[in-house]
């Protein structure tokens, strides 16, 4: 039999690194490479009580078709926790998504068409990058520094080419973990209104925030609705809910809406009432923020262990939040076999390449610091700094 694939999926190439990243999972190694939050601070009994209290409240009801946009509730609490970002929008204006990622394959589906140009910070989500190229989509990077894209870059991109929109993660950004100034926020919005660009803001760290002050998301500085704003309880409360939603105006909803029907019809019923119960019954502020404490002492531990450590000629971002940290080495070197090397010494990484549309970036890697005890991260960067050092010779 020949099997006759769509023409899409010759621009979808499984990862190498994620291949290789299965490796990562051995128990010698002490792993940086992934985005997992600590399991260990997922609050399980609470959400054992919630689960309960659904189980006898709800009964079979909890078991049953729901309405694609999500249950009124959860949709209410989320329009008082965005009311708190700064985001003014009602439990109407927003849809509930399986998770984040299915927010940009949602988004993917509405807006781009075969070919279609799309702007994004350049490096980005790798998954956002495998989302969007499942629709066929032509990259356009936008240069970025420490703090964050530059505007005045998207503005030039834009009054030469009309872009379907620009994806944006403004707070601690992944992979870099670096954030979107204030200054930059207001005049990112600016040109977005001078050139009619539609902004998906992707905020899923925003309120792992160690130190420093909230910064206004983009869609609370939107006047004319241009800003889709996605996050999601994957950071906040636990992943395997893959409960998350997006907030726009009533047109675009009503797209996401058909979109979301065709993909699954609706988020799982269970799963949201659970996490409304919880949210409801329980301060899940208090957990963030037990969350932030030791997301911010692991980040410390990693940064003073890389301060001490690493040889000259490298440097990294310094993350007021977020999960990850984004390490540069010297001009010319290569964290790919850098990769391989670390992996049989028990230590994992992501080599930084995957993260960039277009062939940059190899002098680069991610690190994670949510998924590691601080001694294993003590550990962890002493062997990766000493693979460092023997890479370069000295
Ligand atoms: N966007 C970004 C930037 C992410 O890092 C992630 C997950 N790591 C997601 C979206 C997807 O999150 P989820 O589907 O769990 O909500």
């Amino acid at each position: 039999m020949s099997t006759r694939f769509s023409d899409r999926m010759r621009s979808m190439k499984p990862s190498t690194i994620r291949e290789m990243l299965k490796m990562t999972e051995r128990p010698d190694v002490i792993s940086f490479a992934g985005g997992l939050p600590a399991p260990e601070l997922f609050p399980v009994d609470d959400i054992r009580v919630a689960a309960e209290r659904v189980l006898v409240e709800a009964g079979a009801q909890a078991f049953q078709y729901g309405v694609t946009q999500g249950i009124a509730p959860l949709r209410e609490q989320i329009a008082v926790e965005m009311a708190d970002r700064g985001i003014a929008c009602d439990a109407d204006d927003i849809l509930i998504t399986t998770g984040s990622q299915q927010g940009l394959d949602l988004v993917g589906k509405i807006f781009i068409d075969a070919g279609d140009a799309i702007l994004t910070e350049n490096p980005t989500y790798l998954a956002a990058i495998q989302s969007f190229q499942c629709f066929q989509a032509r990259f356009q990077a936008v240069p970025t520094d420490d703090e964050g894209i530059i505007p005045e870059a998207v503005g030039e991109l834009a009054a030469q080419t009309r872009f379907r929109f620009l994806y944006v993660i403004p707070n601690f950004q992944n992979p870099t973990g670096r954030s979107l100034s204030l200054a930059r926020r207001h005049r990112l919005m600016d040109i977005a209104r001078r050139h009619d660009l539609t902004i998906i803001e992707d905020d899923p760290y925003g309120r792992l925030r160690y130190r420093g002050e909230h910064l206004p998301p983009l869609k609370s500085l939107d006047t004319d609705g241009r800003v889709i704003y996605l996050s999601t309880f994957s950071k906040t409360v636990a992943p395997g809910f893959r409960t998350a939603w997006a907030v726009a105006t009533k047109d675009v909803l009503d797209k996401l809406i058909i979109a979301k029907q065709a993909a699954d019809l609706h988020t799982s019923s269970f799963d949201q009432l659970v996490l409304d119960r919880y949210l409801r019954d329980f301060d899940n502020r208090k957990h963030v923020a037990r969350v932030c404490a030791a997301y911010g002492e692991r980040y410390g531990v990693m940064a003073d262990a890389l301060a001490a450590q690493m040889p000259e000629g490298f440097s990294w971002t310094q993350p007021e939040g977020g999960m990850f940290l984004w390490m540069t080495g010297p001009e010319g070197f290569d964290t790919l076999p850098l990769f391989r090397r670390a992996i049989e010494h028990g230590v994992a990484f992501v080599p930084g390449g995957d993260f960039f549309v277009g062939d940059e970036g190899r002098q680069c890697l991610r690190l994670n610091f949510s998924n590691a005890q601080p001694d294993d991260i003590r550990r962890g960067i002493e062997r990766l700094a000493g693979l460092c050092r023997d890479s370069l010779g000295n």
